[in-house]
This record gives structure tokens, sequence and C-alpha cells, in this order.
């Protein structure tokens, strides 16, 4: 079928991905994102698909009902990709209130919108509501502990994941309730193209290519598990397209590294990739800095459900993946550099000095 999407949170790292996939893979679908653009979204992250017909950008908050009942009859959507959140557990440390407010009461908000259209629709089979979420609900795991799976219960420890554990938990009662056509997805860490700078992955090859120090929390050893969001975009396309409603997908690269590893990784790649750096080798950057507040220790995430059912793989390697993305960081110095403001220099130093 062909789908009229709505995609919140477009303008940011997954969703913008997301769009990209979507609108090369299914030209004749209308895709219409809906974004805040706060601090993490960037109208530049959707140039490749903005003046398409089939596409439409609305800034808005998916806190305020009217603009979405005013979208979802007028454009006649019957295919929601819910990726708008705050979802950086740094700044959910130093201000919580935002992540409640976007990431609960957003998500309620969405729902209850989706809820009444569908309704209106007659119930229609093909409507989904597509609620992306992370690995991060699960918790924390010691070393020799299982992976995460669909069953394991839920025990969020930052206010990040309480806040997304707060909306699958709502989105997961509006299928039980209501039937309504849900699904969530719990991913693990995501890296690739348009990924904002505070985040792992960017913030070092950033720093690195600036000169600055590449600050590890505590003693580096704390373990995740990493996905190419290319990868993560084409599970999603799956799961919307194949997957029963009221079904729970966990997905992952099945590439647990520790922290400090990753960053010489980083470091290894971009001495090879930028030869003209001004600190050489760039590894003598490593800083180790006080450790986050109730730092989970290792995620690490069982996809074995999505891989039998639906047939998905991670196509990209870990070391194919970092290379894609440490190429794409020193080809597009004009899209990060605006990104490093007075905002971002504020977060930076309460969080790291
Ligand atoms: P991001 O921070 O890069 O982007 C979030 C986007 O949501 C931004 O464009 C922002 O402007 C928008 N937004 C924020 N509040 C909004 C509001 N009230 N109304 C409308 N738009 C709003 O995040 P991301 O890394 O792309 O993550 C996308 C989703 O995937 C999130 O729900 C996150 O929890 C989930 N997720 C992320 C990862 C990861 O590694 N990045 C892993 C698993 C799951």
């Amino acid at each position: 079928m062909s789908r009229r999407l709505l995609v919140t949170g477009g303008a940011g790292f997954i969703g913008a991905n997301f769009v990209h996939h979507w609108c090369q893979v299914y030209p004749d679908d209308r895709v219409l994102v809906l974004d805040a653009l706060t601090y993490a979204g960037n109208r530049l992250n959707l140039a490749l698909v903005e003046g398409r017909e089939n596409f439409r950008f609305v800034q808005g908050d998916i806190c305020d009902r009217t603009i979405i009942d005013d979208l979802l009859s007028t454009e006649n959507i019957d295919t929601i990709a819910h990726f708008a959140a705050e979802s950086h557990v740094d700044r959910s440390i130093l201000g919580p209130a935002a992540f409640v407010q976007t990431n609960v009461v957003g998500t309620f908000t969405l729902l209850e919108a989706f809820r009444q259209h569908w309704e209106a629709k007659a119930q229609s089979s093909d409507y989904r509501f597509l609620h992306v979420s992370t690995d991060e609900v699960y918790g924390s795991l010691s070393a020799d502990d299982a992976a995460f799976c669909e069953t394991t219960p839920y025990a969020p420890n930052s206010p990040y994941s309480a806040s997304k554990a707060g909306s699958d938990h709502l989105v997961r009662a509006y299928y039980h309730t209501y039937n309504l056509p849900t699904i969530i997805t719990n991913c693990s860490n995501n890296y690739g193209p348009y990924q904002f700078p505070e985040k792992l992955i960017p913030l070092m090859c950033i720093n690195t290519l600036i000169g600055k120090p590449l600050p590890v929390y505590g003693d580096g050893k704390n373990v995740r598990d990493w996905l190419y969001v290319g990868d993560h975009c084409r599970a999603l396309d799956m799961v919307i397209n194949h997957s029963q409603p009221g079904e729970t997908y966990n997905i992952g690269g099945n590439n647990e590294v520790e922290n400090l590893n990753l960053v010489q990784l980083l470091c290894q790649m971009i001495d090879e990739l930028a030869p003209d750096l001004p600190v050489r080798p760039t590894k003598h950057l490593i800083t180790f800095v006080k450790d986050r507040p109730g730092h989970d220790r290792r995620y690490a995430i069982n996809a074995n459900k999505i891989k039998t059912q639906l047939g998905w793989t991670p196509s990209v390697t870990i070391a194919e993946g970092l290379r894609l993305t440490v190429e794409w960081y020193l080809n597009h110095r004009d899209w990060w550099e605006p990104l490093l403001s007075a905002e971002y220099q504020a977060y930076y130093r309460k969080n790291y000095l």
C-alpha cells in the first residue's frame, strides 16, 4: 500500500536518516515532518528531500494538540513514525523537565489525537503508530548478564530513560485498551551522519578535528552496543510494513564495545584519514573526566525476534560504519561548525568542566 506518513522529530538525527530512507525507497508515499526545531533539530538535515512534491515540513510541538489534529485530518495521515524526543542523557540530568514534557506528555498527546483520527476512519487495519524507543529503558547489565530481550523487565535509571519508559508504557496501554495499532521498537546506540555534536561518536570526531580534549567518563569501561543508523532505518521500515499491531521489537548491532576502546578506534581512524591535524597521534587528547551520575554500566541487545520474524539483519559492520561516519564528519565541517554555538558551549562547560 502507499502510505501517508507523519514523521515526528524528522529534523533530528535518526528521524532525518529515516526520512531520506523512506523518500528513496517509497518515492510515491507522502511524507510530512513535524518538528519543533529544538537545539537538536536542524532543517538542513532534510535538505536532500526539501522541494520534493510528496514532502512537507511543519514546525510545531508534539504537545500541541491543535496542530496534530489539523495535520492528521488535512493530510489524511495513516502512519505515524514517532521519533520526536529529548534524547540526551546528560541533558536529562541537568534539566529533566523538558524530558517529561516532550517524551511523556508529547507521546500521550500524539496517541490521543491518533486514536480519535483512527476511530473516525472506522479503525482502518492499515493504520500504524510506530514508537521509536531505546534499550536504556531496561536499565543496566553487569558483564555476565544475558542481553536485553523483549520480555526483560523495565528498570530505567536516568530521567531520559525513565521518560522513554513512561512513553513506552502509554503506547503499550493504547494497544491493549483501545486496540490502537501501535508498535514499539527499542534500539541500541545509533551512530552515523547528522548526529548532533553532543553524542559520543560525533563529540569525539569533532573534538579531535579541532584539537580539543576527548572527555571519557569514569574508567571508560562502560559498554554500549552500536548500530549504524541506516540499519536502524531499514529495521523500522520492515516493522512498519510487516509487523502485527501490538508488537515490540528489540533492535541492535551485536557490537558491544567499551567506551574507551571505541574512542581509541576512532582516534586511529582519524589519524589515518586526516593526517594534517594539530595534535597527533590524536589519542593524546583522551582525558578521563568525573563519571556521569548513575552511569549505566552495560547495555546489550538480543535482536533474535526481529531477525527471525521479519528477516532483518544489520548490513554494515562497525568498522565500515565508523569509517563512513568519520568520513562524513571530515567532509561536513560546514554542517557541524555552526552547531558549536554559545548554547552548546554553555552545556559543554556545565557537563564536562
Ligand atoms: P535527536 O535529539 O537527534 O532528535 C530529536 C528531534 O525531535 C529533534 O529534531 C527535535 O527538534 C525534535 N523534538 C524535540 N522535542 C520536540 C517536540 N516537543 N515536538 C516536536 N519535535 C520535537 O534524537 P535522535 O537521536 O534522532 O533520536 C530519535 C528517537 O530515537 C528518540 O525518540 C530517541 O529516544 C530514540 N532513540 C535514539 C537512539 C540514539 O542512539 N540516538 C537510540 C535508540 C532510540
